[in-house]
């Protein structure tokens, strides 16, 4: 999120520069390990130099270690990259390191100059072809249960498999049936790949993976042959487990949406996926795993019975589940007495696992940076605030007369927050412009996750957000576009107000709006809604849903007009701090904040 927008031809640059300045790895002989334990060691900076060749990651730790595993990841070289540990091609294969490297990076460059599955020159895509939909064996995955939280109901899902994978012989015996294929489904970093290692970890067999994205653009054949392949070989290494990442790249819809060509290549593969999985037997002990993010593009050929036809949810974790989740990572620093994990787990509502492990990575960043000794709770802080908000543009300016409306949006926001019982904590408000799209923002302090909430604090929060809008209203008597993001974020609560929660009374105890669960199978996407009402009824909803925001707006006003002072000094404050802490505004407001816990933020956090 807060990553640095590279364009696709720096990069290409950058690896060309780095290619450049390859250069071997002492020659001691190295000590083999799991892919995960090198993971480790580049997650926590041990790792002075890397090479890589074709299946192998050769590295030199900073004390002078030499490491070898299995090369699992074909995103390496990003990883490294993040890292910045330094790497270089195996000497000899120096041209393999750059079959594997064009699909990471030599594709958004085509890309960006607009090519579009045209011919290339004949070295170019053959190179390609070569390079990708490559077969990640793996024989020693160490990878635990345990380095996995906050997911236990996928676990305990997943317990099953690792059960029959231990002793495939004896466990049909026992009735016991174990479906072919299961799908890992959730939002992009809740652990489905780690999930799925752990698994072969667990249960100490081969673990064989192949990403669908790099399925994308082969040769006709490539992508068929390199699936008969993988079935081949897990059938040969048995007990063993099939991984399919990214399975919605290689198995989205055949002819969905009017696509152009250049798919017939995909539809094969996924054709020779279909027949492999029919043809697959699972009591040899095969275990075939998928894993997405996006289950509705799915063909529904993969998700029939014998096929994908279990999934298994990845959720992003709640709060106890981020606690688990950040005492695994905070173990591995050095901890500064006035950390808590349950404060920092209660800031990062909505974080997934990859959030929170860049979390603690950035945090100790920024305490390596100030040279001490270990990291403190304001690390954690800046750090969730960079990766909420998106880094600090400082060169972005406002003039004067933006900043004078962002400073009364913003305390507009801030104020009616203080002012109205059981909403969230305000506990900063600033006007520094961050990331992209936000040009001040409010960050109010959930204590706990919230998953049912009242017919009041639905209207609290309309308020709140409103709260912006509203102050800009009252002191220039117009509005700007930046409340934006807030007016859309209202109209969706006022919507499931009057459509969902039956919330008005005179439109009756009636659910008009019913949302599906976006991982049926074969469901629909989240936030579908099917619509069993007149059109009469439809312009009635319409009608209701503006009159609840209206009603949210008049309460965000005369909480505002009441305290017109306060705004002005408050934005007046807010103008010369840039940013205003919990306790300026108390200092401000001498208005005990309320505290009861829900969660929303009010600046569009940049992406
Ligand atoms: P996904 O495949 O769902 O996109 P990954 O498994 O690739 O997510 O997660 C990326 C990284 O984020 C993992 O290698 C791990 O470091 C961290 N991570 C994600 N989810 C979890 C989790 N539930 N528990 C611990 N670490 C996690
Ligand atoms: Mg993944
Ligand atoms: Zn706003």
């Amino acid at each position: 999120m807060y990553r640095q927008p590279w364009s696709a031809l720096a990069r290409g640059v950058a690896v060309l520069l780095v290619l450049a300045s390859c250069s071997g790895v002492g020659p001691s002989p190295p000590e083999r390990v799991a892919y995960s334990t090198f993971e480790k060691y580049l997650h926590e900076h041990q790792i002075a130099q890397v090479r890589i060749s074709a299946d192998q990651v050769y590295a030199k730790l900073n004390d002078g270690r030499n490491l070898v595993a299995a090369r699992v990841s074909p995103d390496i070289a990003l990883e490294l990259e993040q890292y910045g540990v330094e790497f270089s091609g195996e000497p000899g294969y120096s041209s393999n390191l750059m079959l594997w490297l064009i699909p990471a990076f030599g594709i958004p460059i085509l890309l960006a100059f607009g090519w579009r599955g045209r011919a290339v020159p004949g070295t170019g895509t053959a190179a390609m072809s070569k390079s990708k939909a490559r077969i990640y064996t793996e024989t020693s995955t160490r990878t635990t249960f345990d380095e996995v939280a906050g997911v236990d109901e996928a676990k305990e899902e997943l317990r099953e498999v690792v059960e029959f994978l231990r002793d495939p012989a004896t466990y049909g015996r026992l009735g016991a049936h174990v479906p072919k294929g299961i799908l890992l489904v959730g939002p992009p970093g809740t652990g489905k790949t780690l999930l799925a290692r752990a698994v072969a970890g667990e249960a100490a067999v081969p673990f064989l993976s192949i990403n669908g994205s790099e399925f994308v653009e082969l040769f006709v054949g490539v992508g068929a042959a390199r699936v008969r392949d993988l079935f081949e070989q897990g059938r040969a290494k048995a007990p063993a487990i099939i991984f399919i990442d990214e399975l919605d790249a290689l198995g989205r819809a055949r002819g969905a949406n009017g696509q152009l060509t250049g798919h017939d290549e995909r539809e094969q593969a996924l054709n020779q996926l279909l027949s492999e999985i029919d043809g697959f037997d699972p009591s040899v002990g095969l275990v075939l795993l998928g894993a997405t993010n996006r289950p509705e593009i799915l063909d529904p050929a993969l998700l029939r019975a014998g096929r994908f036809d279990r999934q298994v949810l990845v959720d992003r974790p709640d709060k106890a589940g981020r606690v688990q989740i950040l005492e695994i990572y905070l173990g591995k620093i050095r901890l500064g007495s006035d950390v808590s994990v349950e404060d920092v787990a209660a800031l990062t509502a909505g974080f997934t696992g990859a959030d929170l492990a860049t979390l603690v990575n950035e945090a100790a960043l920024l305490a390596t940076r100030r040279k001490a000794q270990d990291v403190i709770a304001a690390d954690f802080t800046s750090a969730i605030e960079r990766i909420l908000a998106g880094l600090e543009k400082k060169n972005r300016l406002l003039s004067a007369k933006e900043r004078e409306i962002v400073a009364y949006h913003e305390m507009g926001h801030a104020l009616v927050a203080l002012t109205l019982p059981g909403v969230d904590r305000v506990q900063k408000v600033s006007i520094i412009p961050r990331g992209v799209g936000a040009l001040g923002y409010t960050i109010q302090r959930p204590t706990e996750d919230r998953f049912l909430l009242t017919e009041e604090e639905l209207e609290n929060k309309m308020a709140v957000l409103l709260g912006g809008r509203a102050a800009e209203r009252l002191v220039f008597g117009k509005v700007s576009t930046g409340a934006a993001d807030d007016l859309a974020k209202v109209s969706d609560i006022a919507r499931s107000y009057v459509a969902q929660y039956g919330m008005v009374g005179e439109m009756g105890d009636v659910a008009y709006d019913r949302q599906h669960s976006h991982f049926l199978p074969g469901g629909q996407p989240l936030g579908w809604l099917e619509r069993s009402y007149s059109e009469e009824t439809a312009r009635e909803i319409d009608c209701a849903v503006r009159k609840t925001v209206a009603r949210a707006m008049k309460r965000a006003t005369s909480a505002l007009e009441g305290r017109r002072d306060l705004l002005d000094k408050g934005a007046k404050a807010l103008l010369a701090k840039e940013t205003l802490s919990v306790t300026d505004l108390q200092d401000l407001v001498s208005l005990t904040p309320a505290k009861t816990p829900l969660h929303h933020e009010y600046a569009p956090a940049a992406q």
